[in-house]
C-alpha cells in the first residue's frame, strides 16, 4: 500500500499551490529540498495575472500577498523603431491587468500554508523516481540519511531537477535576466513598461513605491551590469529605457538569472506527472511562467478530484491531465518563445514588421482584448 495518495516533489510556488488545491481531496506529502525558513533576501518581482489572483484567492493565499501592486496599464514599445501599444484595464472588465508581488514572499506564503495543509518535509531532496503497478516511489535524502516514500501519484514540481526523466527539449537564449529594484524621479502611476531592445526585452514593473526591473540581455552584459558601480549601471539603464519616467535615481541589489527554454517532451510518466517549471521553463518576457504553472496545479487538482481514490495516478487520470493542459501549455510556450526570437534582434525588415504589429495592437480593440484575455486566463480565456 502506498504511503500517500499524492506526493509532490518540490515545494516551490507551484508544488505548494498544488498541495493547497488538493486539501480535502486526498492525503498529500511534499518533499522540498530547501530547509525550512531559508530564502533569498534580494527582492525579485513576479507579475501575477488576474486569473492567478482568482486561483490564489480560492487557495486562501491572496490575503497573505498584500500589498500587491496592481498594474493599471501596460505600455509596450521598441527601442530604435516606431510603433507602440497601450493596454489599459479601463478598456477591459478587469480590476487590474495584473499584480506585482515579490517571488520570495509568494514562495514563503504558499509553502507556509501548504505546511499547514499536508505533511510537508523541508530539507528533503528527491534523488530518484521509480514506479510499480500501483504506486510511484521516490528516494530522497534528509541530511545524510536516505529514505523512500511511495504514493499513487508523484507530482514533479521541482523546477526540473528530477524531471530530467521527462525528455526535456531546451533552447539556450544566451541571455540572462537582470533583476533589481529601481527608484526613479516620477511616480509610476501603476503603469508597467515592456520595452523591446535589440539585446532583449526590458520590463519595468510598478512595485510598491518603486519599480522592479527585469532586463533580459546577453549573459556577458548581465555580468558586467551586475558588477559595475550603481551610477554607471543607472546610466546604462537610462540609455536603454529612455526618459519616459524621468531620471533613475537608485538601484537595489542586482541579481542575474540565466535564461533558457526547457520543455518536457511528455507530461505523464508511469505514476507521475510534471508541472510548473519542471514541465516548461519559459523566458520571463510577458511574465507567463508561474501563471501557467499555477494553472497546471489547479487543473491537476481538478482532475484528481474527479476520480475515485484508487484511480489517482492511474494511466487514464494522467492522460486526462495531459490532454487538459495541451492547448494552454502549447500556447504559453509558443507565445513567449516567439516574442523573444522576434524582438531580440536588430534586423531592419523585422523592426518594421514589429512596429506595424505594435501599431496594429494599439489601434485595434479586438486585438487588445484577445491579448489581455490570453495573458489573464491562458489559452482557454
Ligand atoms: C527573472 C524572472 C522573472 C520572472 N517573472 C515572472 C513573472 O512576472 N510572472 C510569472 O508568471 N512568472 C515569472 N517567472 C517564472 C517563475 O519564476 C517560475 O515559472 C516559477 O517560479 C515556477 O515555479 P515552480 O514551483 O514550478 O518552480 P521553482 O520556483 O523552481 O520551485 C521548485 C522548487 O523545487 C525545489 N526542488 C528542486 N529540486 C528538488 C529536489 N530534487 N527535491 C525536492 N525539492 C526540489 C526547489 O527548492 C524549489 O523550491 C520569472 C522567472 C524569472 C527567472
Amino acid at each position: 500500500m502506498a504511503d500517500y495518495d499524492a506526493l509532490i516533489a518540490g515545494g516551490g510556488p507551484v508544488g505548494s499551490a498544488l498541495a493547497l488545491a488538493l486539501r480535502g481531496v486526498c492525503s498529500v506529502a511534499v518533499l522540498e529540498a530547501r530547509p525550512e525558513g531559508s530564502g533569498s533576501s534580494a527582492a525579485r518581482p513576479i507579475a501575477l495575472s488576474h486569473g492567478s489572483r482568482l486561483i490564489l484567492e480560492r487557495l486562501g493565499a491572496w490575503e497573505g500577498l498584500q500589498p500587491a501592486t496592481p498594474i493599471a496599464r501596460i505600455h509596450i514599445s521598441q527601442r530604435g523603431g516606431f510603433g507602440q501599444a497601450e493596454l489599459d484595464c479601463e478598456e477591459t472588465r478587469l480590476p487590474a491587468l495584473g499584480y506585482v508581488v515579490d517571488y520570495n514572499r509568494l514562495t514563503q506564503v504558499l509553502s507556509q500554508l501548504a505546511a499547514g495543509a499536508c505533511d510537508y518535509f523541508g530539507g528533503a531532496s528527491v534523488l530518484t523516481l521509480g514506479a510499480g503497478p500501483d504506486a510511484g516511489r521516490v528516494s530522497y535524502q534528509v541530511g545524510t540519511t536516505s529514505k523512500q516514500m511511495s504514493a499513487r501519484l508523484v507530482a514533479l514540481a521541482d523546477g526540473g531537477t528530477v524531471a530530467r526523466v521527462a525528455q526535456v527539449r531546451t533552447r539556450d537564449y544566451r541571455q540572462a535576466a537582470l533583476t533589481a529594484e529601481i527608484t526613479c524621479a516620477r511616480p509610476h502611476r501603476n503603469v508597467a513598461y515592456e520595452r523591446f531592445t535589440a539585446e532583449g526585452p526590458l520590463a519595468l514593473l510598478p512595485f510598491g513605491a518603486h519599480l522592479a526591473l527585469v532586463w533580459s540581455i546577453s549573459s556577458s552584459s548581465a555580468r558586467e551590469l551586475c558588477s559595475m558601480p550603481e551610477r554607471e549601471f543607472l546610466q546604462h539603464l537610462q540609455r536603454a529605457f529612455g526618459q519616459r519616467l524621468g531620471a533613475f535615481e537608485a538601484a537595489g541589489p542586482r541579481v542575474s538569472h540565466p535564461l533558457a527554454l526547457k520543455v518536457a517532451g511528455t507530461l505523464q510518466l508511469s505514476r507521475a506527472v510534471v508541472l510548473g517549471n519542471a514541465a516548461q521553463t519559459l523566458h520571463p518576457v510577458a511574465g507567463q511562467g508561474f501563471n501557467l504553472g499555477l494553472r497546471d496545479a489547479w487543473e491537476l487538482a481538478d482532475v484528481t478530484r474527479g476520480v475515485a481514490i484508487e484511480e489517482i495516478g492511474g494511466a487514464a487520470m494522467l492522460a486526462a491531465y495531459a490532454a487538459r493542459r495541451r492547448l494552454d501549455r502549447g500556447g504559453g510556450i509558443w507565445f513567449t518563445d516567439t516574442l523573444v526570437r522576434l524582438f531580440s534582434n536588430d534586423f531592419g525588415p523585422l523592426r518594421l514588421a514589429r512596429g506595424l504589429g505594435l501599431a496594429l495592437l494599439g489601434a485595434v480593440p479586438p486585438a487588445k482584448d484577445f491579448v489581455v484575455r490570453r495573458m489573464t486566463f491562458g489559452a482557454r480565456g
